[in-house]
């Protein structure tokens, strides 16, 4: 385990690192609490063993900017204070600033290979937490047919790029995806084929777009393309390019079968001196998209006000 080791006294530190070492522990040393502060965020560690007084910033000090920097980090810390403080008053105050744990200065061998130990196991809970948590977190927003962002996901995204862009005065493009004749794939090659083509459409549209752009599954067949950035011309322009992409590509069934498909996009953009919230530019691609199915299908139609154009 990789261990960083603040204590201002020169034979305490080096009997700890000795200690540490002969365990087989990676040791960093530092001499101060400022010293530790600076190596902990360039190396980060998993456990930090601090002595209590120390010049420039003290073992609480350390534990309370350690705690402020794992705020937002899936990577736990597990700091240990060696001290010859031990009324209830200083415990507390340790454990308060974020401390993990204490032992007593000068240490004892038996009682700091415990301490490591208990160190450990937390550590490995906590890091197997943070794992399920963050494997959860991903399931949530994930399609699992596709991989793709889920409808969940693309709201949350939707909201943070709407405010990017509104702050930073650029437009935000949409385009709504929807397979034509999607059910007569399901009802003549199956659901499992259906399956397929959504795969295959899904990485087509993820092939299309750049870097900052994404693209979620909205509902069955559908899917959203987010282009932050993005004015009404450009995102047809995309929606264009997805659409010749979808078009060209056959897709090998189980059976063999070479299927064609394609699909209708209807794009908008916030672009213009009225900007309108992101549900309402939705819509908006929805009404396009709309106007591209009843228009005859396999098109790209951009939302301009009353009238469908592009
Ligand atoms: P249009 O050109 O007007 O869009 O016609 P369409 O057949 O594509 O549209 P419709 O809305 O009538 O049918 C959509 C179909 O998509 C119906 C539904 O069973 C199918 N579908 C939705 N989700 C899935 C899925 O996850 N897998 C499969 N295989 N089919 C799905
Ligand atoms: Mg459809
Ligand atoms: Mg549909």
């Amino acid at each position: 385990m990789k261990i960083l080791i603040a204590d201002d006294d020169a034979v305490s530190r080096r009997l700890l690192r000795q200690t540490l070492e002969n365990w087989g522990h990676e040791v960093l040393v530092a001499r101060d609490g400022r010293e530790a502060l600076e190596t902990f965020l360039d190396h980060p560690v998993r456990l930090v063993i601090t002595d209590w007084m120390m010049p420039h910033l003290d073992g609480p000090g350390l534990c309370r900017a350690i705690v402020e920097h794992q705020k937002g980090t899936s990577d736990p810390t597990y700091v240990i204070l060696l001290t010859s403080r031990d009324s209830t008053g200083d415990l507390a105050h340790g454990l308060g600033a974020g401390a993990n744990d204490f032992i007593a200065k000068p240490f004892k061998t038996e009682e700091l290979r415990a301490r490591l130990r208990n160190g450990e196991r937390i550590l490995a809970l906590q890091e197997e937490l943070i794992r399920a948590r963050e494997e959860m977190r991903r399931l949530a927003m994930t399609d699992p047919l596709t991989g793709l962002f889920n409808r969940r996901a693309m709201l949350q995204s939707l909201r943070r790029d709407e405010e990017r862009m509104r702050r930073e005065r650029r437009p935000l493009g949409v385009v709504m995806v929807d397979l034509d004749y999607f059910k007569e794939i399901n009802d003549r090659h199956g659901h499992l084929a259906g399956d397929r083509v959504l795969e295959r459409v899904a990485s087509s549209l993820e092939a299309c777009i750049r870097g900052g752009d994404y693209v979620g599954r909205w509902g069955g067949e559908e899917f959203l393309l987010v282009l932050p950035g993005a004015d009404a011309v450009q995102c047809a322009e995309v929606a264009e390019r997805c659409r010749r992409l979808v078009e060209s590509q056959r897709i090998r069934l189980d059976d063999g079968m070479l299927l064609r498909v394609s699909a209708s996009f209807g794009a908008a953009s916030t672009e213009g001196p009225d900007r309108i919230p992101y549900l309402d530019l939705i819509n908006q691609a929805d009404e396009a998209l709309y106007w591209a199915k009843e228009a005859g299908r396999n098109r790209v139609k951009l939302f301009v006000g009353e009238r469908a154009d592009a």
